[in-house]
């Protein structure tokens, strides 16, 4: 068989329709830039396999307990189960979340490793796409240091995001895990600064740049300088570090990012009664998670769409007010749609005690990158030779996510460079699957809610937890939610009789009479015709992308031509 090959009745695809029908059939696992196999993980969640679902998602994320927590979750705005008349989005994430915390404290970490390459790569930054980056590496027999200038690895996970929302105890397992495969982690050593690229590169055979956005972006307003204005970067680092920078009662942030919402529901804890985050679009264009959202509207910070900071205003080199201009949204062709315009003359100001501009950050144009001038990153490779570059420092400030699928990809392309071979492929695991199980009362079961501390306990203590995971049966029931969409559903039109019985047990417009089906110029086909006219029908076929996986139809069909097949996207052994 050409593009696939068959082992003891499981097939492994390398045909481009069957990777084009799992792209579209299992929506959270396309959306997440890790490709992390959702349904097989929230399958063994339902089973009570906490350390296999680990696994699962360890393979794809590398930090799981740390994802559960803080992931910006673009799987769950994708999920099937959250389209319109379908309900909610399953909680991906929360379940993500549970079988780490869930696995047995015996459960044991799998690494495949592959044989000593001889060859020696540097990490520059130790933040999650270098983390990811130097594990895969490592895994792949490469000898590995990581050059990171701050004492603790991490990056934004340590000293950005707060410990709130993300306990260090827990982030240092996590990285412990991926250190202890004989990474060397060398802290307090900035490139650029203690230590150059040319260096490195005299000294290892490949180097790649993971240093991140660590540029914060200014206001350009006129009292940017005075005391009490913060940048939201330099904010947290101070909040994290266990300092307490003044806020007084009245903050003002500025942002509609992470950042924002963090120094929000920081400067609360610091003692402040009135937290107004300030935003130049609407509350619908925040690049937020909704969760998070809830929690800072539920501990009282107070969102103020359409404004945009004019000046700051002071007295005796201090903050004490702020005045903003009035915006309004312009539609536009080009991303982003909609475009926040100021409304001259609109200009109004309120009394603050501190402001916070968190407005973003940018690859660090001094250290690093000067010895990158001109040589613009492309992808993950420079075109300085040897020289590759991943996460935020390439796509600008993300999200973890986003780092970590970024840092294994530049992996694979450096183990390319170094080993002169392609040494991993994906493919689609094609198995047949004889039973749904899955009974449609599961479909009505609602979204599990994340259990929460109070708000005095929130208060009494910054590093206080406020997520508190869920509990085994809350996890279980969760799980039941998940149609399983990696199931394939299709009917064998050879030995359909047309008898249109699971049609009529169908929950939605699944199944479809079709008069055409064109092939597109790959073999590959995306559309077909429908027809209401039996006498045009030349075959019945099941739209995976409206099927919830209900079973119905399975259980009906008087012909049993109708089949499940599990498809699952993994990464093998290139010669596999
Ligand atoms: C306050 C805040 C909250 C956030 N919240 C979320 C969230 O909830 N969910 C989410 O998905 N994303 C969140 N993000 C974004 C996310 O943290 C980043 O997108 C992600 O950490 C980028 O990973 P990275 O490895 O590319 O860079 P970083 O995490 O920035 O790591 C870069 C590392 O390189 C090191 N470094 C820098 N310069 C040098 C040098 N010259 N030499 C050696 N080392 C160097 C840095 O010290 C750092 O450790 C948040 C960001 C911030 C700031
Ligand atoms: S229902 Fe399950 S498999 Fe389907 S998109 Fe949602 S999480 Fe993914
Ligand atoms: S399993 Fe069958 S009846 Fe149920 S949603 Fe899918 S195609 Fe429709
Ligand atoms: S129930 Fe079976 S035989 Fe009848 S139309 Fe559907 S697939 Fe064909």
């Amino acid at each position: 068989m050409d593009s696939a090959s068959s082992k003891q009745g499981v097939i492994f695809s390398t045909d481009v329709r069957d990777f084009g029908q799992v792209a579209k059939s299992v929506p959270c696992q396309n959306a997440c830039p890790a490709r992390t196999n959702i349904p097989g993980y929230i399958r063994c969640i339902n089973e009570k396999r906490y350390g296999r679902a680990y696994e699962i998602n360890r393979q794809a994320n590398i930090l799981p307990g740390v994802l559960g927590r803080i992931c910006s979750r673009p799987c769950e705005e994708a999920c099937r189960h959250g389209e319109p008349d379908n309900g909610q989005s399953v909680g991906i994430c929360h379940l993500k979340r549970s079988c780490a915390d869930l696995k047995s404290s015996m459960h044991r970490i799998v690494e495949a490793l592959y044989a000593p390459s001889g060859k020696r790569v540097a990490v520059v930054g130790a933040g999650p796409a270098g983390l990811a980056c130097a594990h895969d590496l490592a895994v792949l027999g490469h000898g590995v240091t990581i050059y990171e200038s701050r004492e603790k690895p991490g990056g934004m996970l340590m000293y950005g995001i707060p410990e709130f929302r993300l306990p260090r105890d827990l982030l240092m397992t996590e990285i412990n895990n991926i250190l202890r495969l004989g990474i060397q982690l060398k802290t307090g050593q900035a490139v650029g600064r203690n230590i150059n690229i040319h260096d490195l590169k005299e000294e290892y055979e490949a180097v790649v740049i993971t240093t991140g956005c660590v540029s914060p972006r200014k206001l350009r307003v006129q009292g940017e300088d005075l005391d009490n204005v913060y940048d939201g970067l330099s904010f947290m680092e101070r909040v994290n570090a266990g300092e307490k920078p003044f806020v007084g009662k009245r903050v003002v942030v500025i942002g509609a990012g992470f950042t924002a919402v963090d120094c929000a529901r920081s400067a609360l804890r610091l003692g402040a009664a009135e937290v107004k985050m300030n935003i130049r679009k609407t509350e619908d264009q925040m690049r937020i998670d909704e969760t998070e959202k809830h929690e800072a509207l539920f501990e009282g910070i107070r969102i103020h769409s359409l404004v945009q900071p004019s000046k700051i205003l002071g007295e005796n080199g201090k903050v004490t007010g702020i005045e903003f201009r009035r915006t309004r949204l312009e539609t536009q062709d080009q991303p982003p749609s909609k475009k926040a315009v100021p409304i001259e003359g609109s200009e109004f100001s309120i009394p603050c005690d501190s402001v916070i501009a968190a407005l973003g950050q940018s690859p660090d144009a001094g250290e690093v990158s000067r010895d990158l001038t001109g040589r613009k990153a492309d992808g993950h490779v420079t075109d300085m030779e040897g020289v590759f570059a991943a996460g935020d420092f390439v796509t600008g400030s993300s999200d973890v996510i986003s780092a970590i699928a970024g840092g294994k990809k530049c992996a694979l392309a450096m183990d390319e460079f170094l080993t002169g071979m392609v040494r991993k492929k994906k493919k689609i695991r094609l198995a047949p699957h004889t039973s749904t199980d899955r009974p449609r009362a599961f479909d009505f079961i609602p979204r599990k809610e994340m259990n929460t501390i109070d708000m005095d306990k929130r208060l009494e203590d910054y590093t206080h937890e406020v997520e508190k995971g869920f509990q085994p049966d809350q996890a279980h029931e969760e799980s039941k939610r998940c149609y399983l969409c990696n199931l394939r559903y299709e009917i064998d039109p050879l030995r359909c009789i047309y008898c249109s019985a699971c049609i009529d047990v169908a929950p939605k417009d699944c199944i479809k009479l079709v008069e055409e089906i064109p092939l597109k110029e790959d073999g590959s086909y995306d559309t077909y015709k429908e027809t209401s006219q039996w006498d045009r029908v030349v075959s019945i076929t099941i739209d995976n992308e409206l099927c919830i996986r209900c079973g119905q139809c399975y259980q009906v069909c008087p012909m049993d031509c109708i089949s499940v097949t599990k498809t699952d996207l993994v990464e093998t052994d290139a010669d596999e």
